[in-house]
């Protein structure tokens, strides 16, 4: 079965009538006509015969009768169709915000069966246009490779073609990088430990194009990446730390951009030990950050863009076996910093520190971190956004802050007060893993901000990286939240 998508103005109404018998006479069972013009419609019908029968609802023909403020209409039609309309014009942030919706709207309402959808005609230069196909792809996603019975949908084959090819092909491959990042995610850690994530972001760069360089246990000992050791020492399984570089001889940036995601596989707490209900059950989303800088390689690598991106990512899992580190323990970080470990689980900002230091040795123009990294944040904004602190020129914080509202991926800011860094300085070590819990999301990005000598912004996606229910276009578990927000960002980097 077969969805088509078309692009058909109010003028050629005649034509839309005309698609339906196109439709029927193809054998097509269900179509869909997506108008990007000024009086654009959506039509889908569960059969060729509804969509030739389908007499126009009144509502309808009222609207075509004037124009509308709304982005997009959906009618419920006779016989189960349903029909839409989409207004051209670039529109705003909300606008494409509820395009997106619209989107996901349409994609759960088509016909049960159906396996393809075409995309034909439609002018992808209009935003609007982009920001529903976006929600439609978005929705097109599911986690079932450990159902020995897949769900009955199969994943849908969508080709697309018309003015403006160039976007709609970058947004197939934006939102297949969403994917990939909500794919590793939801993988647990016995499938996907921190061997496994160096393994398929290895794997990943020859398909998609980028260098990847893996240090495995002895390279991370002979570095002194003392952060990631104390954090490894509880587990059975070796830490990695993944070097991932994409470098364009047509480069726009001199300097690189530094992306660095934490990587916890799996987060127990270690010996401070995180209660099961609401918190270590989903701690296998503890390494969003990863899969965030991984699934925007992917994107800018296969988008061949003229960017220099280097990815950072230490990993290892978290966990209270015989050699753990101990509550009290002091550790020598990377760049030779001492921290008393006061609690096991606030670990993030170990490994963080290490990669944070190690990209020093870039002399980048920026560095991004995400991290799932506290509580704090999430308690702050919910899962409505993500938070930013930023030590970084006015102008990143601005573009981030943009990227963050066009993609919907919104960004807070939190400040970075240097009251948060006393809290975190040490009395037997230079620094403590943790400041109070009130400001937390502050204290750890102060931590951080110790190892940092360049522009840098953290993005704490702990309320956003992982879902515990569907809600439109964002599934129950990984999110791939971060994915499009950065590379919205590196587009507004190469456009300048
Ligand atoms: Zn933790």
């Amino acid at each position: 079965m077969m969805v088509r998508i078309m692009r058909i103005s109010a003028q050629f109404a005649t034509m839309f009538f005309s698609l339906g018998i196109i439709a029927k006479n193809t054998g097509f069972t269900a179509l869909i006509a997506l108008i990007c013009s000024m009086n654009a419609e959506i039509y889908l019908t569960s059969n060729s015969k509804g969509f030739v029968t389908a007499k126009l609802p009144s509502s309808i023909a009222a609207f075509w009768s004037q124009s509308s403020e709304e982005s997009l209409h959906l009618y419920n039609g006779p016989k189960g169709c349903l029909m839409g309309v989409i207004h051209t014009g670039k529109g705003n942030v909300a606008e494409h915000e509820k395009l997106r919706k619209e989107g996901n709207k349409c994609f759960v309402s088509l016909p049960k069966g159906i396996t393809s959808v075409e995309i034909n005609n439609v002018d992808w230069d209009a935003p609007k246009a982009l920001a529903f196909v976006e929600g439609f792809l978005l929705s097109d996603y599911r986690f079932d490779k450990y159902l020995t019975k897949k769900s009955a949908n199969a994943p849908l084959q969508v080709t697309m073609s018309g003015k403006g090819k160039e976007k709609l092909h970058e947004v197939q491959v934006v939102c297949n990088a969403v994917n990939t990042a909500r794919n590793w995610v939801n993988e647990p850690v016995n499938s996907l430990n921190a061997q496994g994530l160096a393994d398929v972001f290895t794997d990943l760069g020859v398909d998609a194009g980028f260098k990847v360089e893996v240090f495995g246990e002895a390279q991370i000992e002979s570095l002194k990446m003392g952060g990631l050791l104390a954090v490894n020492r509880g587990s059975q399984e070796p830490p990695t730390f993944s070097v991932l570089e994409y470098k364009p001889k047509e480069a726009k940036n001199a300097q690189p951009i530094v992306l660095v995601g934490k990587g916890v596989v799996f987060d127990t707490g270690g010996l401070s030990l995180k209660p099961t209900p609401n918190s270590m059950d989903m701690m296998k989303c503890d390494m969003g950050g990863a899969a965030v800088v991984g699934a925007v390689f992917e994107a800018v690598a296969r988008l061949n863009w003229p960017i220099w991106i280097v990815g950072l990512v230490p990993a290892t899992d978290n966990r209270p076996g015989e050699m753990a580190t101990c509550p009290g323990d002091i550790i020598t970080m990377f760049d030779g910093t001492t921290v008393e470990v006061l609690n096991t689980d606030a670990e993030g900002r170990l490994i963080l520190a290490d990669a944070l230091a190690f990209a020093k040795k870039y002399d980048p123009q920026l560095v991004i971190d995400y991290a799932t990294l506290t509580g704090a944040a999430a308690r702050a904004l919910g899962t409505y956004g993500s938070a930013l602190m930023a030590q970084a020129p006015d102008s990143v914080v601005k573009s981030l802050k943009k990227a963050g509202e066009v993609t919907y991926e919104r960004l807070a800011e939190l400040p970075l007060w240097e009251e948060y860094y006393e809290e975190i300085k040490g009395g037997i070590a230079d620094l403590k893993n943790l400041g109070k819990g009130e400001g937390g999301a502050q204290s750890a990005a102060m931590f951080l901000r110790h190892f940092t000598n360049y522009p840098w912004a953290h993005i704490d996606i702990a309320g956003t990286a992982f879902s515990t229910s569907a809600s439109h276009y964002t599934p129950k578990g990984g999110t791939g939240v971060g994915v499009r927000l950065t590379l919205e960002f590196l587009r507004q980097q190469i456009n300048g």
